[in-house]
Formats: structure tokens, C-alpha cells, sequence
């Protein structure tokens, strides 16, 4: 099947060619129409397998033309660990490049004070991890009332870190209707659980 099949917009297939890519993966191409519906996702993917862009294409449509407002990001993806967060803000780069989304990265180990003035700007795409987030958000730095596109990466992963207290905390301060997208390797019962507390019909996708 190719890109052009899935209802990505043209600004986005033309980035996808920049990219060399010519056919979406088995993940890519069973997630990318439902996300685009609206519907909430379990993606039951390794990395590796092009799950990133699964979540990341999609999301540079539905948020189309940026419009955020200061400290009230438009969407949130939470990742485990600073190198991932940092490879998904490598992809909206490289895949929204005809897009005039912005975005901010909140991760640990780098300097609060830039990563407050970047929410200050507003911000339609924050990529963060969750221990950062929670300072921030403690602080009175965001709000998170109006980010209603949530993806939870790497769940599996997340749980292994004992971040699943911060994830469920992080989750009841969104508003409730909102589209949430969850990827996870594997899922032990804690992600099940997590799922099904969090999550509303969501389609189940696994490669
Ligand atoms: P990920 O599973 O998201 O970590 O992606 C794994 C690798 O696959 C990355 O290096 C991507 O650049 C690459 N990739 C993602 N989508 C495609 C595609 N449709 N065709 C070829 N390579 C891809």
C-alpha cells in the first residue's frame, strides 16, 4: 500500500518522499488511517519497526497549522527515557517541515529556564518525560488542560521505570475527552490495566 493511501495530507507526503521513504510499514500503515479518524490506539510494536512515525504523521495533520497558546500545550508525548523524546522531536522535525507546528522538548538534565520560555511561547507538540513534566507542572510552569491528543510510547518500557504512578497522575490532568494513543512491546497486565482505564475503544494494532 502506499503513503498516498492513508488521507495524509500532501504537505506531509512530500516530506515523506524527502525522506527516501517509499511504502509505510506494517504499523505505519494499520495506525496511521485510525489515528486520523480520531480513534485512540494500542500499538503493539518493537522499535524498530517504524512505530514512531506511526504516532508522529499523523499527529502533524490532526494539529495542522500551529496555534498554541502560552503554557497550554496542544499535545503530549511521553517517553521513557531523554534519547527517545529526543528522536521524536528529530522525526516532527524532519517529517513537519512544511507544517508550523512548535514544539518543546522537556527532558531531565538540561536547564529548566529555556524549556520555560519555550512553554511560554506555546507549544502544539510536547515530547517529555515524565519525571520533568511533573516538576514543571508542580511548579505552576503548564497547564495541561488543553492538550487532547496523548501519546503514552514504550509503556512496557515506562513501567520497567516506575514511572506508571507519574503516567496515571500525568493522565488525570487532561482533560477526558481527548484521543490517547498507547505503544508498548509487550503488555504485561499493568499496561493492560492502564490501557483500560485511559483509554476509550481503543483498536488494537499488532505487528
Ligand atoms: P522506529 O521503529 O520508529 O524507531 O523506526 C525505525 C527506523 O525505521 C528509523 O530509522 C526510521 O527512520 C525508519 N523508518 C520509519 N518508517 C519507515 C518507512 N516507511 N520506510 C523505511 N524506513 C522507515
Amino acid at each position: 500500500m502506499p503513503f498516498a493511501d492513508l488521507g495524509l495530507s500532501d504537505d506531509l507526503l512530500r516530506a515523506i518522499g524527502d525522506s527516501g521513504y517509499t511504502e509505510p510499514t506494517p504499523i505505519q500503515a494499520g495506525a496511521i488511517p485510525p489515528v486520523l479518524m480520531g480513534k485512540d490506539l494500542i500499538g503493539i510494536a518493537q522499535t524498530g519497526t517504524g512505530k514512531t512515525a506511526a504516532f508522529v504523521l499523523p499527529m502533524i495533520d490532526i494539529l495542522g497549522e500551529g496555534r498554541s497558546r502560552a503554557r497550554m500545550p496542544r499535545s503530549l508525548i511521553l517517553e521513557p527515557t531523554r534519547e527517545l523524546a529526543a528522536q521524536v522531536a528529530e522525526n516532527f522535525e524532519k517529517y513537519g517541515k512544511y507544517h508550523k507546528l512548535s514544539m518543546a522538548l522537556l527532558i531531565g538534565g538540561v536547564q529548566m529556564g529555556d524549556q520555560i520560555k519555550a512553554l511560554e511561547k506555546g507549544v502544539d507538540v510536547l515530547i517529555a518525560t515524565p519525571g520533568r513534566l511533573m516538576d514543571l507542572f508542580s511548579r505552576g510552569k503548564i497547564l495541561l488542560t488543553g492538550c487532547d491528543l496523548l501519546v503514552i510510547d514504550e509503556a512496557d518500557r515506562m513501567l520497567d521505570m516506575g514511572f506508571i504512578p507519574d503516567i496515571e497522575e500525568i493522565c488525570t490532568k487532561l482533560p477526558k475527552q481527548r484521543q490517547t494513543l498507547l505503544f508498548s512491546a509487550t503488555m504485561p497486565p499493568v499496561i493492560q490495566k492502564l490501557a483500560a482505564k485511559f483509554l476509550n475503544e481503543p483498536r488494537r494494532i499488532e505487528v
